[in-house]
């Protein structure tokens, strides 16, 4: 039997992955390819109220339940906030990340913007980037927008991935993300829901995303 097609989206935290591409990820799922979403950090720091470790733990049971809903699997990397770089460096992460690319062979990355104004969100658009560089078997490489739209330029060539049968499992998805209730999630409902229409219409269709391919 030949190995089932591999997609891998980079995430910065724990919820990027499902605002920036949820139903990309469940509409891949849905064609019976397997789907890994690598979550750089934890993202502690939006609960300073709370010790670190118990944000952990919640956070990461919402990422696990959110991978549930979407069908991925969830590897997590405790890369601590505001220094990916720094960190990624002194845990020597890069040979990690590449066993797990050149074992998984990913047809498409999906990853940030080097435009993403977060400092996270950009350094793994890097660390990415340097990846791509070193991984033996080169998959397409897209970015995705998290709050900020993924591109200001129009050098790179648009791609849509039609999402109408899996936007209400990317709208399930966020709704795991229960710790962050009052931070960023609900609120901005109506910006994905807006953004869905948007990129839907591209493809004439009900709910769109849309990237960009950089590689
Ligand atoms: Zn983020």
């Amino acid at each position: 039997m030949s190995k089932k097609e591999t997609i891998v989206v980079c995430s910065a935290h724990s919820d990027d992955f499902v605002i920036g591409a949820g139903g990309t990820i469940a509409h891949y799922a849905a064609e019976k390819k397997k789907v890994i979403a690598l979550i750089f950090s934890y993202g502690e720091k939006s609960h300073p109220w709370l010790k670190e470790n118990i944000v952990q733990k919640m956070r990461s049971r919402e990422t696990i339940e959110a991978g549930k809903v979407l069908n991925c699997e969830i590897i997590f990397f405790d890369l601590r906030e505001f220094h990916f770089q720094e960190d990624y460096q002194q845990k020597e992460l890069e040979k990690q990340f590449l066993a797990i690319l050149n074992r998984a062979k990913p047809t498409k990355i999906f990853t940030h913007s080097s435009e993403d104004p977060h400092p996270d969100h950009k350094a793994v658009n890097a660390i990415t980037m340097d990846l791509w560089q070193k991984v033996k078997q080169k998959p397409e490489l897209y970015i995705y927008s998290v709050w900020n739209p993924v591109s200001f330029k129009t050098r790179y060539p648009s791609f849509y991935v039609n999402i109408s049968k899996t936007f209400s499992a990317k709208l399930n998805a966020l709704k795991t993300f229960r710790s962050q209730k009052f931070n960023a999630i609900y609120p901005l409902f109506t910006l994905i829901l807006f953004r869905a229409i948007k990129d839907g219409f591209k493809l004439r269709t009900l709910f769109g995303e849309h990237f960009y391919r950089i590689k």
